[in-house]
């Protein structure tokens, strides 16, 4: 029997492009000879990167599945997943029983790849540390790393999922206009589209002196003169005065991120979190940001399937999904945007030698997640669409199953067209 009828066999209702995705986020693939889309450096350029960590580590990037699906993936040597080259473009291939052998899964495209992650500023500045493509979307949105240190990495309290905060050298850049203006001018003309414009970075126990980088780079970002796609802060809980700034300063979205809901997943996965100021003081700060923000303005991700690498937390997928799923109805009750990201298993991350969730438990959160949007009044955020969203499926199955996955909310959202695909010059 071919890959996807026994991964569809197993999981009858969910589009087969969209288990394939899932498959993929969990176990990544070996990248070593031709490559997916962007290739992103956990240190926002090549000469950033620490001696020492294997580069392939580095390879990073999407693809494009039938259907439309755009799956994120990361090099893992030891992925049952290949890329390979063929005649006709790239192959997925799947390790089979038979020691040595592949089977051929599907073609897929290459993700984007831009040109100007090689160009630099007429100051000779990378563009790339300046921008970033954020998650191989391919309609080209950009992020923003502004805060490049976490002080949660200097006493061993970093997210245990995150593999960034120890990849790299850590170089706080201040904005600058002219190189901003001039990087940002030659990613529109490339690209002519930028799906959304990220800010984002490491963590300080001081958040309102997190909160002033910013507002340094969103003045900066809007002193550049050009028309900004949306905007999101993705930064630790404020408090309310600090949220009012985030608003007037522009932005359109904050992301406050649980990464996990149950109590006692808090201080194993995120003990810089819990020490800088808990699972119960967030929960505050995201409420008081909605009445900053408005319904739906506020977004509060959760990383789906490190709370079952916790030991002696859950005892089945269907109880760690449920526990995500109960996160994602409090938000919404709340009138927080919920989104998630299937956990990719990074080396360099604490977590990096535990066990990538099952199947069977992204299957849980995805369709839970697809039924929350029928008892939901808040608006998909103009964040996300089928291109950008690679790390999760609501855009996939809402358009991939429509009578079934696009209810409430998800069907009101023009999830295949908000975002044009972005353009690229060249390979580079
Ligand atoms: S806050 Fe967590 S996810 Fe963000 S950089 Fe620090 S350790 Fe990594």
């Amino acid at each position: 029997m071919a890959h996807l009828d026994r991964l569809a066999d197993l999981f009858p209702d969910v589009p087969r492009s969209v288990l394939l995705k899932a498959d993929l986020l969990r176990h990544g693939a070996r990248l070593d000879t031709p490559e997916a889309g962007s290739r992103h450096y956990h240190h926002h350029d090549a000469r950033g990167q620490k001696a020492g960590v294997d580069p392939r580590a580095h390879l990073q990037g999407s693809v494009q599945l039938p259907g439309g699906v755009h799956a994120f993936i990361t090099h893992n040597a030891n992925s049952p997943y290949a890329l390979r080259s063929a005649s006709s473009g790239l192959e997925l291939t799947v390790a089979t029983e038979d020691e040595g052998r592949e089977e051929i899964v599907t073609a897929i495209d290459p993700g984007p790849r831009f040109a100007w992650t090689s160009a630099r500023t007429s100051r000779g500045t990378p563009l790339a540390t300046l921008f970033t493509p954020s998650l191989g979307g391919a309609c080209g949105p950009v992020a923003v790393f502004l805060l490049r240190h976490c002080e949660f990495a200097v006493a061993g309290e970093e997210c245990r999922f995150c593999s960034w905060v120890r990849m790299g050298k850590s170089v706080e850049m201040r904005p600058d206009v002219d190189e901003m203006r001039e990087a940002f001018t030659a990613i529109t003309a490339e690209q002519r589209s930028v799906g959304y414009l990220a800010f984002s970075g490491g963590s300080l126990f001081n958040r309102t002196k997190e909160a002033d980088a910013f507002l340094d780079y969103m003045r900066a970002a809007r002193e550049i003169g050009a028309r900004l796609p949306a905007t999101v802060a993705a930064i630790q809980a404020l408090d309310r005065a600090d949220s009012i700034r985030l608003r007037d300063a522009g932005f359109d979205y904050v992301c406050y991120s649980m990464e996990v809901w149950h109590e006692r997943a808090w201080p194993e996965v995120l003990p810089g979190k819990s020490r800088s100021l808990g699972r119960a003081r967030w929960m505050e700060c995201l409420q008081e940001a909605v009445d900053v923000f408005g319904p739906g303005r506020v977004l509060c991700n959760f990383v789906a399937g490190v709370e079952t690498a916790v030991p002696d937390l859950f005892r089945s997928d269907a109880e760690a999904a449920e526990s995500t799923l109960e996160g994602m109805r409090w938000c919404d009750e709340h009138g927080i945007y919920p989104k998630y990201a299937a956990w990719i298993v990074s080396g360099g991350a604490r977590y990096g030698d535990r066990a990538a969730p099952s199947l069977d438990y992204l299957v849980r959160v995805m369709t839970g997640r697809q039924a929350l949007y029928a008892e939901s009044s808040l608006p998909v955020p103009e964040t996300d669409c089928q291109r950008c969203l690679t790390q999760s499926f609501e855009a996939d199955l809402a358009v991939l199953d429509p009578l079934k996955y696009a209810r409430g909310q998800a069907a009101l959202h023009a999830w295949h067209t908000c975002h044009p695909r972005a353009h690229v010059n060249q390979e580079p």
